[in-house]
Protein backbone atom coordinates (compact mmCIF):
# COMPACT_ATOMS: atom_id res chain seq x y z
CA UNK A 1 0.00 0.00 0.00
CA UNK A 2 2.85 2.35 0.82
CA UNK A 3 5.76 2.10 -1.71
CA UNK A 4 9.07 1.37 -0.15
CA UNK A 5 11.56 4.06 0.29
CA UNK A 6 13.67 2.98 -2.76
CA UNK A 7 10.65 3.08 -5.05
CA UNK A 8 10.12 6.84 -3.40
CA UNK A 9 13.41 7.93 -4.06
CA UNK A 10 13.04 5.95 -7.52
CA UNK A 11 10.26 8.38 -8.25
CA UNK A 12 12.22 11.38 -8.22
CA UNK A 13 12.15 13.36 -4.56
CA UNK A 14 13.44 16.95 -4.38
CA UNK A 15 15.58 18.45 -1.43
CA UNK A 16 16.62 15.39 -0.33
CA UNK A 17 20.32 15.19 2.02
CA UNK A 18 22.79 13.51 0.02
CA UNK A 19 23.54 11.19 2.92
CA UNK A 20 27.44 10.28 2.01
CA UNK A 21 26.84 6.76 4.62
CA UNK A 22 23.73 4.68 3.34
CA UNK A 23 24.49 1.74 5.71
CA UNK A 24 24.37 4.71 8.42
CA UNK A 25 21.00 6.15 6.60
CA UNK A 26 19.42 2.26 6.90
CA UNK A 27 20.50 2.04 10.32
CA UNK A 28 18.79 5.42 10.93
CA UNK A 29 15.69 4.54 9.46
CA UNK A 30 15.86 0.81 11.66
CA UNK A 31 15.94 2.72 14.80
CA UNK A 32 13.02 5.11 13.78
CA UNK A 33 11.02 2.50 12.71
CA UNK A 34 11.37 0.29 15.91
CA UNK A 35 10.11 3.48 18.07
CA UNK A 36 6.94 3.88 19.42
CA UNK A 37 4.27 6.55 17.41
CA UNK A 38 4.65 10.56 18.40
CA UNK A 39 0.72 10.37 17.64
CA UNK A 40 -2.45 8.72 17.51
CA UNK A 41 -4.29 7.76 14.69
CA UNK A 42 -7.26 8.76 16.47
CA UNK A 43 -6.06 11.86 17.53
CA UNK A 44 -5.38 12.43 13.42
CA UNK A 45 -8.95 11.98 13.01
CA UNK A 46 -10.39 14.47 15.35
CA UNK A 47 -8.18 17.21 13.70
CA UNK A 48 -9.50 16.09 9.99
CA UNK A 49 -13.00 16.80 11.76
CA UNK A 50 -12.05 20.11 12.91
CA UNK A 51 -10.42 20.87 9.43
CA UNK A 52 -13.47 19.56 7.85
CA UNK A 53 -15.85 22.27 10.17
CA UNK A 54 -13.03 25.06 8.46
CA UNK A 55 -13.75 23.74 5.26
CA UNK A 56 -17.14 24.40 6.07
CA UNK A 57 -16.86 27.92 7.22
CA UNK A 58 -17.46 26.80 11.07
CA UNK A 59 -14.13 26.90 12.36
CA UNK A 60 -11.20 28.86 11.94
CA UNK A 61 -7.38 27.44 12.01
CA UNK A 62 -4.25 28.92 13.57
CA UNK A 63 -1.24 27.55 13.03
CA UNK A 64 2.29 28.60 14.14
CA UNK A 65 5.59 28.22 15.18
CA UNK A 66 9.34 28.18 14.11
CA UNK A 67 10.46 28.03 10.36
CA UNK A 68 12.63 25.95 11.67
CA UNK A 69 13.53 23.95 14.98
CA UNK A 70 16.37 23.42 16.25
CA UNK A 71 17.88 20.42 18.65
CA UNK A 72 19.27 23.09 21.45
CA UNK A 73 15.53 24.87 21.00
CA UNK A 74 13.83 22.40 22.85
CA UNK A 75 13.69 23.71 26.27
CA UNK A 76 10.92 23.94 28.54
CA UNK A 77 11.29 27.94 28.67
CA UNK A 78 11.10 27.60 25.01
CA UNK A 79 8.27 25.48 24.21
CA UNK A 80 6.09 26.96 26.96
CA UNK A 81 6.53 30.13 24.96
CA UNK A 82 5.63 29.79 21.98
CA UNK A 83 2.66 27.68 23.59
CA UNK A 84 2.07 31.00 25.63
CA UNK A 85 2.15 32.96 22.46
CA UNK A 86 -0.28 30.84 20.44
CA UNK A 87 -3.07 30.42 23.29
CA UNK A 88 -3.28 34.13 23.63
CA UNK A 89 -4.03 34.31 19.97
CA UNK A 90 -6.53 31.68 19.96
CA UNK A 91 -8.41 33.76 22.63
CA UNK A 92 -8.50 36.74 20.69
CA UNK A 93 -9.17 35.32 17.60
CA UNK A 94 -12.20 33.03 19.34
CA UNK A 95 -13.80 35.54 22.23
CA UNK A 96 -12.80 38.91 19.15
CA UNK A 97 -13.62 37.05 15.99
CA UNK A 98 -16.31 35.09 17.62
CA UNK A 99 -15.56 31.67 15.69
CA UNK A 100 -13.63 28.49 17.25
CA UNK A 101 -10.46 28.24 16.50
CA UNK A 102 -8.52 25.15 15.43
CA UNK A 103 -4.91 25.19 17.19
CA UNK A 104 -2.30 23.80 15.42
CA UNK A 105 1.48 23.87 16.65
CA UNK A 106 4.67 24.37 13.92
CA UNK A 107 6.21 21.94 16.01
CA UNK A 108 7.68 19.01 17.46
CA UNK A 109 9.21 17.78 14.13
CA UNK A 110 9.60 21.17 11.78
CA UNK A 111 13.47 20.66 11.60
CA UNK A 112 14.18 19.77 8.28
CA UNK A 113 14.45 22.86 5.60
CA UNK A 114 13.93 22.91 1.79
CA UNK A 115 16.71 25.38 0.14
CA UNK A 116 17.01 27.21 -3.17
CA UNK A 117 20.63 25.97 -3.65
CA UNK A 118 22.43 22.97 -2.32
CA UNK A 119 25.39 24.79 -1.43
CA UNK A 120 26.70 27.98 0.60
CA UNK A 121 29.50 30.11 -0.76
CA UNK A 122 30.85 32.38 1.88
CA UNK A 123 33.82 34.78 1.66
CA UNK A 124 36.63 33.84 4.41
CA UNK A 125 40.13 35.70 5.16
CA UNK A 126 41.40 32.68 2.91
CA UNK A 127 39.23 33.29 0.24
CA UNK A 128 35.39 32.00 -0.80
CA UNK A 129 34.40 28.86 0.75
CA UNK A 130 31.94 26.28 -0.77
CA UNK A 131 29.70 23.96 1.83
CA UNK A 132 26.81 21.88 1.74
CA UNK A 133 23.93 24.57 2.45
CA UNK A 134 22.27 23.96 6.11
CA UNK A 135 19.15 22.12 6.20
CA UNK A 136 17.56 22.08 8.79
CA UNK A 137 19.10 20.15 11.86
CA UNK A 138 17.08 17.07 11.06
CA UNK A 139 19.56 17.27 8.25
CA UNK A 140 23.17 18.46 8.97
CA UNK A 141 24.72 21.39 11.53
CA UNK A 142 24.56 25.45 11.11
CA UNK A 143 27.63 26.17 11.50
CA UNK A 144 29.37 26.94 8.57
CA UNK A 145 32.07 24.09 9.25
CA UNK A 146 32.63 21.10 6.61
CA UNK A 147 31.75 19.07 9.58
CA UNK A 148 28.41 20.43 10.73
CA UNK A 149 27.13 20.71 7.30
CA UNK A 150 28.03 17.75 6.42
CA UNK A 151 24.76 15.64 6.28
CA UNK A 152 24.50 12.79 9.16
CA UNK A 153 20.92 10.22 9.08
CA UNK A 154 21.78 9.79 12.90
CA UNK A 155 20.03 13.32 13.15
CA UNK A 156 16.79 11.93 12.47
CA UNK A 157 16.69 9.80 15.79
CA UNK A 158 17.63 12.84 17.42
CA UNK A 159 14.62 14.86 15.94
CA UNK A 160 12.31 11.72 16.80
CA UNK A 161 13.34 12.45 20.60
CA UNK A 162 13.13 16.13 20.60
CA UNK A 163 10.08 15.59 18.92
CA UNK A 164 8.97 13.17 21.59
CA UNK A 165 9.96 15.48 24.70
CA UNK A 166 8.58 18.56 22.95
CA UNK A 167 5.14 17.00 22.84
CA UNK A 168 4.99 15.37 25.60
CA UNK A 169 5.72 18.74 27.80
CA UNK A 170 3.06 20.33 25.26
CA UNK A 171 0.32 17.13 26.51
CA UNK A 172 1.18 18.20 29.72
CA UNK A 173 0.76 21.97 29.23
CA UNK A 174 -2.45 21.66 27.39
CA UNK A 175 -4.11 18.86 29.83
CA UNK A 176 -2.27 19.83 33.25
CA UNK A 177 -4.10 23.01 33.36
CA UNK A 178 -1.66 25.99 31.84
CA UNK A 179 -4.20 26.26 29.36
CA UNK A 180 -7.22 26.46 31.58
CA UNK A 181 -8.87 29.66 30.19
CA UNK A 182 -8.72 30.82 33.86
CA UNK A 183 -4.68 31.03 33.13
CA UNK A 184 -6.17 34.15 30.32
CA UNK A 185 -4.57 36.67 32.96
CA UNK A 186 -1.33 34.47 33.35
CA UNK A 187 -0.47 34.19 29.93
CA UNK A 188 -0.11 37.97 29.85
CA UNK A 189 1.46 38.67 33.47
CA UNK A 190 5.36 39.57 32.44
CA UNK A 191 3.89 41.05 29.88
CA UNK A 192 1.23 43.35 30.59
CA UNK A 193 3.51 46.19 30.90
CA UNK A 194 5.28 46.00 27.87
CA UNK A 195 3.20 46.93 25.22
CA UNK A 196 -0.39 48.29 23.89
CA UNK A 197 -1.53 45.35 22.66
CA UNK A 198 -0.43 43.13 25.79
CA UNK A 199 -3.04 45.65 27.90
CA UNK A 200 -5.74 45.63 25.28
CA UNK A 201 -5.34 41.96 25.96
CA UNK A 202 -5.26 42.55 29.40
CA UNK A 203 -8.91 44.25 29.23
CA UNK A 204 -10.23 41.37 27.03
CA UNK A 205 -8.82 38.46 29.68
CA UNK A 206 -11.26 40.74 32.32
CA UNK A 207 -14.20 40.47 30.21
CA UNK A 208 -13.61 36.57 29.82
CA UNK A 209 -12.93 36.29 33.37
CA UNK A 210 -16.73 37.94 34.52
CA UNK A 211 -18.20 36.13 31.58
CA UNK A 212 -16.56 32.30 33.69
CA UNK A 213 -17.41 33.41 36.56
CA UNK A 214 -21.52 34.78 35.61
CA UNK A 215 -20.82 30.85 34.00
CA UNK A 216 -19.72 29.11 37.08
CA UNK A 217 -22.36 31.25 38.94
CA UNK A 218 -25.30 29.71 37.11
CA UNK A 219 -23.80 26.27 37.54
CA UNK A 220 -21.76 25.70 33.78
CA UNK A 221 -18.24 24.68 33.95
CA UNK A 222 -17.45 22.15 30.97
CA UNK A 223 -14.67 20.38 30.28
CA UNK A 224 -13.63 23.16 27.57
CA UNK A 225 -13.05 25.72 29.83
CA UNK A 226 -10.27 23.58 31.48
CA UNK A 227 -8.29 22.17 28.46
CA UNK A 228 -7.61 22.78 24.81
CA UNK A 229 -7.03 20.08 21.91
CA UNK A 230 -3.70 21.18 20.46
CA UNK A 231 -1.79 19.72 17.74
CA UNK A 232 1.14 19.11 16.05
CA UNK A 233 2.29 19.57 12.51
CA UNK A 234 5.61 19.89 10.10
CA UNK A 235 6.70 19.63 6.80
CA UNK A 236 6.94 16.53 5.33
CA UNK A 237 10.28 16.39 3.57
CA UNK A 238 12.80 14.39 4.58
CA UNK A 239 11.20 10.84 3.03
CA UNK A 240 13.30 8.54 5.31
CA UNK A 241 11.89 10.03 8.60
CA UNK A 242 8.35 10.52 7.55
CA UNK A 243 8.25 6.88 5.37
CA UNK A 244 9.71 5.21 9.10
CA UNK A 245 7.07 6.73 10.83
CA UNK A 246 3.88 5.85 8.77
CA UNK A 247 2.40 3.07 10.17
CA UNK A 248 -0.81 0.75 10.20
CA UNK A 249 -3.50 1.76 12.29
CA UNK A 250 -4.48 -1.38 14.14
CA UNK A 251 -8.32 0.05 14.20
CA UNK A 252 -7.98 0.66 10.47
CA UNK A 253 -5.92 -1.19 9.17
CA UNK A 254 -4.59 2.03 6.98
CA UNK A 255 -1.65 4.44 7.08
CA UNK A 256 -0.90 7.41 9.18
CA UNK A 257 2.36 9.18 9.18
CA UNK A 258 2.28 9.52 12.90
CA UNK A 259 5.03 11.79 13.32
CA UNK A 260 2.70 14.58 13.83
CA UNK A 261 -0.84 15.18 13.22
CA UNK A 262 -0.71 17.21 10.27
CA UNK A 263 1.76 17.09 7.41
CA UNK A 264 2.32 19.21 4.52
CA UNK A 265 4.22 19.20 1.08
CA UNK A 266 6.24 22.73 0.76
CA UNK A 267 5.77 24.88 -2.24
CA UNK A 268 9.30 23.01 -3.88
CA UNK A 269 8.32 19.76 -3.08
CA UNK A 270 4.46 19.79 -4.54
CA UNK A 271 5.84 18.26 -8.00
CA UNK A 272 2.11 16.20 -8.80
CA UNK A 273 4.35 12.88 -10.19
CA UNK A 274 7.06 13.44 -7.04
CA UNK A 275 7.88 11.50 -4.12
CA UNK A 276 6.27 14.05 -1.56
CA UNK A 277 2.71 13.93 -3.37
CA UNK A 278 3.06 10.14 -4.18
CA UNK A 279 3.87 9.48 -0.15
CA UNK A 280 1.33 11.79 1.10
CA UNK A 281 -1.56 10.47 -1.08
CA UNK A 282 -1.51 7.35 0.77
CA UNK A 283 -1.59 8.63 4.64
CA UNK A 284 -4.73 8.85 6.19
CA UNK A 285 -3.65 11.85 8.32
CA UNK A 286 -4.98 15.71 7.93
CA UNK A 287 -2.80 16.84 5.15
CA UNK A 288 -1.95 20.80 3.76
CA UNK A 289 -0.08 21.64 0.61
CA UNK A 290 1.77 25.14 0.01
CA UNK A 291 0.85 26.92 -3.27
CA UNK A 292 2.92 29.66 -4.41
CA UNK A 293 2.37 32.83 -6.99
CA UNK A 294 3.21 29.97 -10.14
CA UNK A 295 0.37 27.95 -8.57
CA UNK A 296 -2.63 27.44 -11.32
CA UNK A 297 -6.17 26.59 -10.94
CA UNK A 298 -5.53 23.68 -12.74
CA UNK A 299 -2.42 22.84 -10.50
CA UNK A 300 -4.50 23.03 -7.59
CA UNK A 301 -7.13 20.70 -8.93
CA UNK A 302 -4.70 17.97 -10.34
CA UNK A 303 -3.09 18.18 -6.16
CA UNK A 304 -6.84 17.46 -5.08
CA UNK A 305 -7.51 14.78 -7.13
CA UNK A 306 -3.93 13.25 -6.74
CA UNK A 307 -4.31 13.38 -2.24
CA UNK A 308 -7.75 13.68 -1.73
CA UNK A 309 -9.84 11.39 -4.35
CA UNK A 310 -12.73 10.47 -2.23
CA UNK A 311 -13.13 14.63 -1.53
CA UNK A 312 -12.94 13.88 2.06
CA UNK A 313 -13.48 16.93 3.52
CA UNK A 314 -10.89 17.98 6.15
CA UNK A 315 -8.28 15.93 4.57
CA UNK A 316 -7.12 18.56 2.61
CA UNK A 317 -5.22 22.10 3.67
CA UNK A 318 -4.19 24.53 0.77
CA UNK A 319 -2.29 27.21 2.34
CA UNK A 320 -1.82 29.97 0.14
CA UNK A 321 1.52 32.11 -0.11
CA UNK A 322 1.38 34.87 -2.90
CA UNK A 323 2.90 37.30 -1.64
CA UNK A 324 1.36 40.78 -0.73
CA UNK A 325 1.82 41.81 -3.98
CA UNK A 326 0.37 38.69 -5.76
CA UNK A 327 -2.25 37.59 -3.54
CA UNK A 328 -5.53 39.23 -5.03
CA UNK A 329 -4.68 38.29 -8.76
CA UNK A 330 -3.32 35.40 -8.20
CA UNK A 331 -5.49 33.98 -5.71
CA UNK A 332 -8.66 34.22 -6.81
CA UNK A 333 -8.75 32.21 -9.96
CA UNK A 334 -7.56 29.10 -8.26
CA UNK A 335 -10.33 29.58 -5.56
CA UNK A 336 -12.61 30.26 -7.67
CA UNK A 337 -11.86 27.22 -10.01
CA UNK A 338 -11.39 24.78 -7.05
CA UNK A 339 -14.71 25.79 -5.68
CA UNK A 340 -16.54 25.58 -8.93
CA UNK A 341 -15.26 21.96 -9.18
CA UNK A 342 -16.79 21.13 -5.68
CA UNK A 343 -13.88 20.40 -4.20
CA UNK A 344 -13.15 19.95 -0.36
CA UNK A 345 -10.54 21.84 0.88
CA UNK A 346 -9.85 24.31 3.70
CA UNK A 347 -8.01 27.71 2.38
CA UNK A 348 -5.40 28.79 4.57
CA UNK A 349 -3.31 31.68 4.38
CA UNK A 350 0.76 32.05 4.57
CA UNK A 351 1.27 35.58 5.11
CA UNK A 352 4.98 34.97 5.19
CA UNK A 353 6.57 33.20 2.50
CA UNK A 354 5.61 35.13 -0.27
CA UNK A 355 7.03 38.50 1.75
CA UNK A 356 10.75 37.32 2.37
CA UNK A 357 13.36 40.04 1.70
CA UNK A 358 17.41 40.85 2.39
CA UNK A 359 17.66 44.20 4.58
CA UNK A 360 20.82 46.02 3.61
CA UNK A 361 22.16 44.68 6.67
CA UNK A 362 22.16 41.38 5.02
CA UNK A 363 19.54 39.81 7.44
CA UNK A 364 16.55 38.10 6.22
CA UNK A 365 13.28 39.88 7.25
CA UNK A 366 9.70 40.58 6.23
CA UNK A 367 7.61 44.03 6.82
CA UNK A 368 5.05 43.49 9.44
CA UNK A 369 2.89 45.59 7.12
CA UNK A 370 3.12 43.25 4.27
CA UNK A 371 2.05 40.20 6.47
CA UNK A 372 -1.06 42.18 7.01
CA UNK A 373 -1.36 43.20 3.63
CA UNK A 374 -1.42 39.99 2.39
CA UNK A 375 -4.06 38.58 5.16
CA UNK A 376 -6.12 41.46 4.11
CA UNK A 377 -5.72 40.44 0.64
CA UNK A 378 -6.74 36.79 1.32
CA UNK A 379 -9.83 37.91 3.26
CA UNK A 380 -10.93 40.02 0.26
CA UNK A 381 -10.74 37.43 -2.53
CA UNK A 382 -12.45 35.17 -0.19
CA UNK A 383 -15.10 37.76 0.62
CA UNK A 384 -15.74 38.46 -3.22
CA UNK A 385 -15.82 34.76 -4.15
CA UNK A 386 -17.98 33.97 -1.11
CA UNK A 387 -15.98 31.55 -0.18
CA UNK A 388 -14.33 31.03 4.01
CA UNK A 389 -11.12 32.86 5.03
CA UNK A 390 -10.41 29.29 6.58
CA UNK A 391 -7.52 30.18 8.77
CA UNK A 392 -3.76 31.52 9.05
CA UNK A 393 -0.15 30.14 9.08
CA UNK A 394 2.46 31.75 10.45
CA UNK A 395 6.06 31.65 11.85
CA UNK A 396 6.86 33.62 15.31
CA UNK A 397 7.74 32.59 18.70
CA UNK A 398 7.17 33.75 22.15
CA UNK A 399 9.84 35.29 22.78
CA UNK A 400 11.08 39.20 22.26
CA UNK A 401 13.22 38.32 18.77
CA UNK A 402 13.86 41.37 16.65
CA UNK A 403 13.83 39.15 12.96
CA UNK A 404 10.39 41.08 11.12
CA UNK A 405 10.42 44.52 10.93
CA UNK A 406 7.46 47.38 11.42
CA UNK A 407 4.52 46.42 13.75
CA UNK A 408 3.56 48.88 16.90
CA UNK A 409 6.44 48.64 18.29
CA UNK A 410 8.12 50.13 14.81
CA UNK A 411 11.07 47.10 14.93
CA UNK A 412 13.93 49.30 12.64
CA UNK A 413 16.18 47.34 9.75
CA UNK A 414 18.67 48.80 11.90
CA UNK A 415 17.29 46.56 15.06
CA UNK A 416 17.44 43.53 13.85
CA UNK A 417 20.72 42.79 14.91
CA UNK A 418 19.66 43.57 18.87
CA UNK A 419 18.18 39.84 18.84
CA UNK A 420 18.09 37.76 15.34
CA UNK A 421 18.00 34.09 16.64
CA UNK A 422 15.89 32.47 13.57
CA UNK A 423 18.62 29.55 12.04
CA UNK A 424 15.95 29.95 8.83
CA UNK A 425 13.13 32.37 8.28
CA UNK A 426 12.17 36.06 10.14
CA UNK A 427 9.40 34.67 13.06
CA UNK A 428 6.68 37.58 14.59
CA UNK A 429 7.91 38.07 18.01
CA UNK A 430 5.68 37.98 20.51
CA UNK A 431 3.98 41.14 20.64
CA UNK A 432 3.83 41.00 16.63
CA UNK A 433 2.45 37.98 16.61
CA UNK A 434 -0.81 39.12 19.40
CA UNK A 435 -0.94 42.41 17.61
CA UNK A 436 -1.72 40.18 14.46
CA UNK A 437 -4.07 38.06 16.26
CA UNK A 438 -6.15 41.61 16.95
CA UNK A 439 -5.81 42.78 13.50
CA UNK A 440 -7.00 39.13 12.20
CA UNK A 441 -9.90 39.38 14.77
CA UNK A 442 -11.54 42.25 13.23
CA UNK A 443 -11.04 40.30 10.14
CA UNK A 444 -13.14 38.19 11.03
CA UNK A 445 -15.49 40.27 12.01
CA UNK A 446 -16.32 41.54 8.93
CA UNK A 447 -16.05 38.12 6.88
C1 LIG B 1 8.25 27.02 5.24
O1 LIG B 1 7.06 26.87 5.57
O2 LIG B 1 9.16 27.27 6.05
C2 LIG B 1 8.57 26.95 3.81
C3 LIG B 1 9.78 26.64 3.37
O3 LIG B 1 7.52 27.29 3.05
P1 LIG B 1 7.27 27.14 1.48
O4 LIG B 1 7.29 25.68 1.17
O5 LIG B 1 5.89 27.73 1.34
O6 LIG B 1 8.30 27.93 0.78
MN1 LIG C 1 9.99 29.34 6.56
Amino acid sequence: MIPDLAALHAQGAAQQPTYPDPTAVDAAVARLRSFPPLVFAGECDDLKGKLAAVSRGEAFLLQGGDCAETLAGVTAENVRNKLRVLLQMAVVLTYSGSVPVVKLGRLAGQYAKPRSSDFETRETPEGPVTLPAYRGDAVNGFDFTAEARMPDPHRLVDVYNASAATLNLIRAFVNGGYADLRQVHTWNTDFVRESHHAQRYEQMANEIERALTFMKAIGANPDEFHRVDFYSSHEALVLEYEHALTRIDSRTDLPYDVSSHFVWIGERTRQIDGAHVELLSRIQNPIGVKLGPTTTADDALALAAKLNPANEPGRLTFITRFGADKIREGLAPVVEKVTAAGTNVAWVCDPMHGNTFTASSGYKTRRFDDVIEEVQGFFDVHRALGTWPGGVHVELTGDDVTECVGGGEELAEIDLGNRYESVCDPRLNRVQSLELSFLVAKMLRQA
